[in-house]
């Protein structure tokens, strides 16, 4: 199997043979334009040295700055944060948020290591991203990935602070925790933008005649692997929407429930036991990948890339694969499920509610106030104002709690969460409509990177570098 920074620039290729852009622009767009790999000595708690691999990619600065996770897993190399950060720019540039890709991470598993200990990584780390100008708010603006969250950001933002007088420090990382500059609706957005992406794609009628189901969420059966931050939330998002959670995979295994598994039981059950197995009712399953393979309409992958590849491939049977995590498919299994019918929402667009948010956070940290702070209270007089002409004029009173409900002002919360929401919408149907002009052999992925490759031609077009 080729690597997976070749796999994204397969899928790349594919797209842009389609399109009439310059070869030494689109060989422009593809290259990786800085990646830095760090070493540094980790104290472990019991006084042995050991010594830490760390990387930050940055894949494109057509637009500054660049923008991606930090991630800390034992698979992190150099080609796993190129692939990774080119993923960032074409999500980007799809979802029309103005950064750069990036992606970033360091070389182990979290697992076996104490919490000062990580803390202790993450602050070095972020020292020498700062020494080779790796980090800062308009050049480099790291956030939460694979078992990192707002903690972690929390410490990045706090050492980059130590040492810089900037203004606008703040917006040195996103995924902080609120008080700390974080933007309410960040935690979930993931998740949220996984569920908002998905309920757009179920709403054509034409899409879900072709697979044989329903319009809507409502009563649709579906399997999550990985029950971490994008995982738990798109779950919980989908559970609220009415559908049934019929299988889950977690790192020690996976389970089975027909019927349905109640979603917070489980997670609460795993808190206690440390385990997802063994859940009341539930079926265990022999390995943590069968869960794959479960009969089920909706299949949403939020652990890690390369879970279905050309040899498992086949035992698939969701109808639609709601690509949450980065890569989880190989090109093959794309191109095997697409074959089979198979409607594929792909990563790029669907997992891209965390940049999406991620940027709101940057644009809340450079403005210094909160969304909604100079609006909310004359949004809610005006809002207050028309329901009372309302009522004069009609001669009728309206319910004290519909008049409530009504006359509020936006806050934080509800505007980013509908600022999701229009993105992904929007999004979508933009994609959607690249493979209804290119005809029926162009999937959502394919048009994901011909919208991708259009935008970003444009911006080094527009510089005048290319003809
Ligand atoms: P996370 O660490 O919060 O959760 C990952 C979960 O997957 C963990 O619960 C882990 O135990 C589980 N897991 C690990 N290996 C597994 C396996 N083999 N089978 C089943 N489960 C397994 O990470 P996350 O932030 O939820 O990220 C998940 C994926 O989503 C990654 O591909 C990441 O790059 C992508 N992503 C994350 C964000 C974000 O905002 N966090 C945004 C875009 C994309």
């Amino acid at each position: 199997m080729s690597n997976f920074f070749e796999q994204v620039n397969i899928l790349f290729d594919k797209a842009a043979a389609r399109l009439n852009h310059p070869k030494g622009l689109l060989t422009q767009i593809k290259a990786v334009n800085s990646v830095y790999h760090m070493t540094f000595p980790l104290k472990r708690d019991d006084g042995t040295i050991e010594v830490i691999h760390a990387y930050r990619a940055e894949h494109s600065h057509h637009k500054s700055p660049t923008k991606g996770g930090i991630r800390y897993t034992e698979s992190v190399g150099e080609d796993e944060v190129k692939a990774l950060a080119a993923l960032m720019t074409y999500k980007c540039a799809i979802v029309d948020v103005p950064f750069g890709g990036a992606k970033g991470g360091v070389k182990i598993n979290k697992r076996n290591y104490s919490e000062s200990e990580i803390e202790r990584i993450t602050r070095r780390m972020t020292f020498e991203l700062i020494r080779k100008n790796f980090i800062g708010p308009g050049v480099d603006v790291p956030a939460p990935d694979y078992a990192t969250g707002a903690k972690e950001m929390a410490w990045m933002f706090d050492t980059y602070n130590t040492i810089s007088s900037d203004l606008d420090a703040i917006a040195c990382v996103t995924g902080k925790p609120v008080p700390l500059g974080g933007v309410r609706g960040r935690e979930e957005a993931t998740g949220l933008g996984v569920y908002f992406g998905t309920r757009e794609a179920c709403s054509h009628a034409d899409d879900m005649t072709r697979l044989g189901l329903e319009c809507g969420i409502e009563g649709k059966t579906f399997v999550v692997q990985g029950l971490g931050n994008v995982g738990y939330h798109s779950a919980k998002f989908f559970c609220e929407a009415g559908a049934v959670l019929v299988g889950v995979a977690e790192y020690e295994g996976a389970i089975s429930k027909e019927d349905g598994i109640d979603l917070e039981t489980l997670v609460a059950y795993r808190k206690e036991t440390g385990s997802i197995m063994d859940f009341p009712g539930a079926t265990n399953l022999p390995d943590r990948l069968d869960a794959l393979y479960l009969p089920c309409d909706i299949l949403i992958p939020a652990a890690l890339e390369a879970q279905i590849h050309k040899d498992n491939v086949d035992q698939v049977k969701a109808k639609i694969v709601a690509e949450a995590a980065n890569g989880p498919l190989t090109a093959a299994a794309n191109d095997r499920l697409f074959e089979r019918g198979v409607l594929i929402i792909p990563d790029m667009y669907l997992n891209a509610g965390g940049v999406t948010v991620s940027y709101f956070e940057w644009l809340k940290n450079l403005s210094h106030v909160r969304f909604g702070r100079m609006s909310n209270r004359t949004d809610a007089q005006a809002k207050t104002e028309i329901l009372k002409t309302v009522e004069t004029l009609t001669g009728k009173t309206i319910d004290s709690e519909t008049f409530k409900r009504i006359a509020t002002g936006a806050d934080e919360h509800a505007l980013v969460r509908s600022g999701l929401e229009e993105t992904m919408i929007f999004a979508y149907n933009e994609i959607r409509e690249i493979t209804n002009h290119h005809g029926p052999d162009v999937d959502l992925r394919t048009a994901a990177f011909i919208s991708a490759i259009n935008k970003v031609a444009v911006s080094y077009l527009s510089m005048g570098i290319f003809p």
